[in-house]
């Protein structure tokens, strides 16, 4: 794989990589059944190997992110009760406001550092009463990595203290892995021991893992179910979904431990950019996601535009390169010429 120099390398999202060759044949040659019938072996044996790698009873397999984390609210809450989690945190930022439509929840946020939160920061607010004034705070969900922290990872410790704080109120905890494959490479924590203290877990195919649709949330058999009966409510019910799943399993497969080379890159780009002097970076950068920040957005990215290379804007002169399956080492190079010449046009901050 290398990319001519005219191709577009495109950081914007690790969403944006397109199925391989080989995940499109493992794909077409999936065994299939209906799904709501629970008939789909390829299916039933991604839950099974999803729920086994991260150490929990079960495995549900939906469409997207956005449904895992709303089925985890929706099967552990009650309409009333308070969600706590980061200010940064992806189902309060971009989920359409889908906690509070449908799972009826208030959501109380956190501003802990770098997307994540410490059972010191969370313990003040949770309400945990009697008293009828008060919705209960019944959840807290983590994110693992975070994605508007950089990329930022969590160590076992931090949420061992989350999780004795949720025993200590009777609350449930949920982790957001979207990208829990990329903490796991850069970390060498097994993923199970990564969400061994959270009732529920969640993870996408869709982002460093390469396939294009689908994600998993896993659980205790009751909690499973409970999500599973929302699943079917929401219209999240798939037919002959192994098709789809078949995708999953390739990259569980054959997308986990290449993740290392898109945090090589990471590092690559930020040390070559490290000493420029229009861009600085707000964030660590441990895993695939590198934070930039510039003097004059509005030139930064019409410049990387015209050289080929798209960034995403997320704040006032802050922007988000994401590395993944769809940057090589060549594009990887193109990207750091590029970024150091449009940050040259910018001027002095
Ligand atoms: C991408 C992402 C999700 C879910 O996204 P979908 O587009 O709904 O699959 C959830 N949490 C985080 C942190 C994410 O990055």
């Amino acid at each position: 794989m290398t990319s001519i120099n005219n191709e577009m390398v495109d950081l914007r999202s690790d969403t944006l990589t397109k199925p391989t060759q080989a995940m499109r044949e493992a794909m077409a040659a999936a065994e299939v059944g209906d799904d709501v019938f629970g008939e789909d072996p390829t299916v039933n044996e991604l839950e099974r190997r999803a729920a086994d790698l991260l150490g929990k009873e079960a495995g549900l397999f939906v469409p997207s992110g956005t449904m895992a984390n709303l089925l985890a609210f929706l099967a552990q809450s009650r309409p009333s009760d308070t969600l706590i989690l980061n200010e940064e945190a992806h189902p309060f930022n971009y989920e359409g406001g889908n906690v509070a439509m449908v799972g009826g929840l208030l959501t109380r946020t956190i501003s802990g550092s770098l997307g994540m939160m410490s059972a010191d920061e969370i313990r003040p607010f949770v309400k945990r009463s009697s008293d009828h004034h008060f919705s209960q705070t019944t959840i807290v969900s983590i994110e693992n990595t975070t994605n508007r922290g950089g990329g930022n990872m969590y160590s076992v410790e931090a949420i061992a203290e989350i999780r004795a704080l949720a025993d200590e109120y009777g609350m449930r905890l949920h982790c957001d892995g979207a990208r829990l494959f990329n903490a796991v490479v850069a970390s060498g924590i097994s993923a199970a021991d990564y969400v061994r203290d959270v009732d529920t877990a969640c993870f996408c195919f869709t982002k460093g893992l390469g396939a294009p649709a689908g994600s998993i949330l896993t659980g205790t058999h009751d909690v499973m179910e409970e999500a599973h009966r929302f699943r079917k409510l929401l219209g999240g019910g798939m037919r002959q979904a192994g098709i789809l799943a078949a995708a999953g399993l390739h990259a569980l497969d054959h997308h986990v431990d290449r993740l290392t080379d898109d945090h090589r890159r990471v590092q690559q780009f930020r040390e070559a950019l490290e000493f420029v002097p229009e861009i600085s970076f707000p964030m660590a950068t441990p895993t695939n996601i590198v934070y930039l920040d510039v003097p004059d957005a509005e030139i930064f990215q019409s410049e990387t535009a015209a050289g080929g290379v798209r960034l995403l804007a997320t704040g006032p002169g802050r922007f988000r390169a994401v590395f993944h399956l769809d940057v090589d080492d060549a594009g990887l190079e193109k990207a750091i010429d590029v970024c150091k010449r449009a940050a040259g046009r910018c001027g002095k901050g």
